[in-house]
């Protein structure tokens, strides 16, 4: 399908184009049309125009033009959110992807990182001084929008949330002036931007604590089925007690083709308990045993290994370009009832391609000020991520409708708040809906930097 023209006015490409050093790409450019598309196929929308920013002054460029003309925009990250956030039908696209460097300074142990960076740009950057920060599950993840929306990772109840780790920011605002914000400069932006899932501004840069961290013991204990029950009821109250090296994800999903799981098994309804310790790895090896010595393992492949490679091990399950449909809901505990219909899902995914993530929290994200970042979150225990997968955009319908109806049946007692990173479009806006103290300072903040709603559109 060929794309229509764009509607920015022809004053608005003029002033775009007299400074950008990036590029401006309209509809009928050859990369508009792969440069539109983000992570999930499910979103198809034509932005009006789409800057691609070369640097910071690129960013302040394009949002100093639109808010003269009254304009509109997105900022897009990393391109990860379900939701599709980052694009919008006949709006300018500001998108950061030309900015992906990371400096780490290990003598200070920290790392630079700009707007547009991915994880894995993070990760392998600072893996180089044995150093690492809280990072997404899946390395093709912006920096971005994960920092935003609080950010929870294998890293989390040892050194807490992405958020927990941020020290500095350099934000374009809606007007296009640059203002660094930190616990004592622009304090109220940068409470904001830890959890309250942006619309402030366009980050240009984020300024993340390091921590020493080579080698984690890691890995999948893969289990049929018929140990559903079991294996949920264990890793709750493995859970609940755990020390904070610890974090653990238990997935239901079709067996993927591993080459340490029997053939037999592949495509085959599967529960998979993945592992992570970041601690000593002698003491993990004794503190995860209950989580793997029960029942009859199809496979258990658990080991050291160098925290880079972990961060990698899962982006083989996350390829882009499947449609998605996802639903999120917290919990303060793990009840009988939960149990049950959390393993009778086991055998009931939306499609083959789908998969339902248990996770906790807890530890240092328990732990962190509730009142200095507008995370809403920290007491949450669990929460569970019900991802709708297609690779056939014609079953969409079908996999919005039979997603919506596992989050029916789960989510009988879930807390009222959804973590903002997982929800889709129909959640609306997570940080905000409550309209509790945090959702309500989180909106007065939005119009204190934003009071043209230049990034309404989220
Ligand atoms: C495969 C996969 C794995 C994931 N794993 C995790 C996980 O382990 N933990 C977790 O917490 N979340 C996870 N997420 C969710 C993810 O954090 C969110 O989807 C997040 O919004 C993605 O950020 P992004 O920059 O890639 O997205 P984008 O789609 O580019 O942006 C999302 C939102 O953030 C805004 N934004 C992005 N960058 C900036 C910036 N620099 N300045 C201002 N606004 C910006 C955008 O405008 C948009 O509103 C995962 C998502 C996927 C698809």
């Amino acid at each position: 399908m060929s794309d229509a023209p764009s509607t920015l006015p022809e004053a608005v490409v003029r002033d775009l184009r007299r400074a950008l050093r990036g590029a401006l790409l309209l509809p009928d450019d050859p990369a508009y049309a792969r440069t539109r598309r983000v992570w999930n196929a499910a979103i198809d929308r034509r932005p009006a125009a789409i800057a691609v920013c070369a640097d910071a002054e690129d960013v302040a460029h394009a949002l100093r033009v639109t808010s003269d003309h009254g304009l509109p925009v997105t900022v897009r990250g990393g391109g990860h959110n379900v939701a599709g956030r980052a694009v919008a039908d006949g709006v300018l696209m500001v998108d950061l992807a030309g900015l992906r460097g990371v400096s780490v300074n290990p003598a200070v142990a920290v790392a630079s990182v700009q707007g547009g960076a991915l994880w894995h740009d993070v990760d392998v950057a600072t893996a180089r001084h044995g150093l690492a920060t809280t990072g997404g599950l899946v390395s093709s993840t912006g920096v971005g929008g994960f920092t935003l929306g609080g950010g929870t990772g294998w890293l989390m109840r040892r050194h807490g949330l992405a958020i927990d780790n941020l020290v500095a920011a350099n934000v374009v605002l809606a007007d296009g002036r640059l203002v660094r914000c930190d616990a004592d400069e622009h304090a109220d932006l940068f409470w904001g931007l830890r959890g309250g899932a942006g619309g402030f501004g366009a980050v240009t840069s984020f300024d993340f604590r390091l921590h020493p961290l080579r080698q984690v013991l890691a890995g999948v204990v893969i289990r049929p089925p018929a140990e559903a029950a079991t294996a949920i009821r264990l890793f709750g109250d493995f859970a609940a007690d755990a020390p904070d090296a610890f974090c653990g994800m238990l997935v239901l999903a079709h067996a993927p083709p591993l080459p340490f799981l029997d053939a037999a098994w592949h495509g085959r309804p599967v529960v998979i308990t993945a592992l992570c310790w970041a601690g000593d790895l002698a003491a993990g090896e004794r503190a995860i045993e209950p989580l793997r010595a029960f029942g009859a393992p199809l496979a258990d492949h658990v080991g050291p290994m160098p925290y880079l490679q972990w961060q990698h091990l899962q982006d083989g399950g996350a390829p882009l370009g499947r449609c998605q449909y996802w639903k999120t809901a917290s919990f303060a505990g793990l009840t009988d009832a939960l149990v049950g219909r959390l393993a009778d899902a086991a055998t009931a995914l939306p499609t083959p391609q789908s998969e339902l993530h248990l996770q906790h929290l807890g530890g240092a994200v328990g732990r962190g000020p509730p009142d200095q970042t507008s995370f809403a979150q920290r007491q949450t225990a669990f929460f569970v991520n019900m991802i709708g997968v297609t690779p056939w955009p014609e079953e969409l319908p079908a996999l919005r409708e039979r997603t919506r109806a596992m989050y029916r049946r789960l989510a009988s007692e879930p807390l009222p708040r959804q973590l903002p990173n997982f929800c889709d479009g129909d959640d609306g806006d997570a940080a905000l809906v409550v309209g509790d103290a945090i959702g309500e300072r989180l909106a007065a903040l939005r119009r204190r930097y934003d009071p043209s709603a230049r990034f309404a559109v989220r």
